[in-house]
């Protein structure tokens, strides 16, 4: 079994599983981003709580962006780091406002997937996973973010290296797993981690893919390409 054989594998073994998540590319990017934004550090009720407050209390970007800081801080309070994650949120407006200006990213929808990624990262607080967040999910393009339990869960298949900082580990996944595959892979890689691959304590004999991880013990695993040297 060659690598993209191996991430087809367990693509396969996961939608079996755990089901093929319907493809959905929601709404408006810039809402994409601040929720993005919003569900650093907490989990998805607590980040849909914090959003649906933003909205309630500011009928338009450009109200919250005129409230300040302050009111955002407020508004968000319960998704924890509220007066980080205001600070960001009321730069970005601040930014999108004097560099565009109007407040939106409804100009990314015009640009190829990399550029677009690069005008993302130069947003102060956002890096290359919620960059692909944006992207995947609010921009319909194939992109592969990885959270923490992405990249523990590909480290222990093997698809990234154990060292591999998170940047790189976006660079190799974004080159290794197949454009149709990314949406539905992103979520069930993330519920197997959340489920079954823990962090202390994993499942292993209760994973369903088990057979191809090389952590799990399984027979299938990841071939390890010996001529190349793998760039951290
Ligand atoms: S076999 Fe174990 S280590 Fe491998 S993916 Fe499954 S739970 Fe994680």
């Amino acid at each position: 079994m060659d690598r993209l054989g191996h991430v087809k594998a367990v693509h396969r073994r996961l939608e079996e599983v755990f089901g093929r998540p319907r493809k959905e590319t929601a709404g408006d990017p810039l809402d994409g981003l601040i929720l993005t934004m919003l569900s650093q550090n907490t989990n998805d009720r607590n980040r849909d709580r914090a959003f649906a407050r933003l909205k309630e209390r500011f009928p338009t970007w450009e109200a919250a962006l005129k409230a300040g800081p302050q009111a955002l801080e407020e508004a968000i309070r319960v998704g924890g780091l509220a007066r980080i994650k205001s600070r960001r949120i009321w730069a970005l407006l601040d930014q999108l406002r004097h560099t565009q200006g109007r407040i939106s990213l409804q100009h990314l929808r015009g640009l190829p997937s990399e550029e677009a990624e690069q005008r993302l990262l130069a947003i102060p607080g956002v890096g290359k996973k919620t960059a692909r967040c944006v992207l995947l999910f609010h921009l319909g393009r194939d992109a592969f973010p990885a959270d923490t339990h992405i990249l523990r869960v590909t480290r222990r298949l093997g698809w990234i290296p154990e060292q591999a900082t998170a940047d790189r580990a976006h660079e190799i996944l974004q080159g290794l797993i197949p454009p149709p595959c990314m949406f539905s892979l992103h979520l069930n890689l993330i519920h197997l981690g959340r489920t079954l691959c823990r962090p202390k304590a994993s499942r292993c004999p209760s994973c369903p893919v088990q057979p191809w991880c090389q952590h799990g013990g399984g027979t299938l695993t990841f071939p390890k390409d010996e001529d190349r040297e793998e760039i951290l």
